[in-house]
């Protein structure tokens, strides 16, 4: 069957809390952080400002500072964030830990395992027409398409291999909006 699909269904990839980081303990050695209730600290020293997020090492607690400005003059500070800083504003601890330039500098990357959730109606698989899915992403969780697919429709990889006409590669991991396509059933 290769008509226009006649349904066409939104999923959504969302956070369900925030990605542990990726980063070595120097105490324990244990390669996991959390930011916990996310805390940043903020110190002004004249007309120069730094500013860090303070991260905890999973296993013995030991608390690492990442760097969010370094001596940076205060009026470049725009003044929002800087009362999002002071406040330990948990919008901006999440966007400040999902920038990946701040990951980049500070070294880490982000283990979004068990930290998103998909949400999205389910999809009929055996009505007469293809069924369309374009999957969005509130946050940028890395996923594969098959497993993502598989798990949604609860269906086997093999299946969604047999099944599914995806336009990017069912097996590169990717955070980008995707759609594909669900074959009528036989
Ligand atoms: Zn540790």
């Amino acid at each position: 069957m290769s008509s226009q699909p006649h349904i066409v269904l939104p999923w959504t990839v969302r956070r369900t809390r925030l990605p542990l980081l990726s980063l070595r303990c120097v105490d324990c050695g244990t390669a996991s952080a959390t930011t916990g209730e996310g805390r940043f600290r903020v110190n002004a020293n004249g007309k120069l400002l730094d500013v860090w997020l303070l991260v905890r090492c999973v296993r013995c607690d030991r608390t690492n500072k990442l760097t969010v400005h370094e001596r940076v003059p205060v009026r470049e500070v725009d003044a929002v964030a800087l009362r999002g800083y002071r406040d330990n504003d948990p919008g901006l601890v999440a966007e400040t830990l999902l920038n990946p330039l701040f990951a980049h500098r500070n070294g880490f990357g982000l283990d979004w395992a068990g930290a998103w959730r998909l949400l999205g109606p389910p999809v009929p698989l055996d009505g007469d027409w293809p069924v369309r899915v374009e999957v969005s992403f509130d946050d940028p969780a890395p996923v594969r398409p098959d497993r993502l697919i598989a798990h949604g429709l609860g269906l086997s990889r093999g299946e969604v291999v047999r099944r599914v006409k995806c336009e990017v590669s069912l097996r590169r991991t990717t955070s980008r909006a995707f759609s594909f396509t669900v074959l009528a059933g036989d």
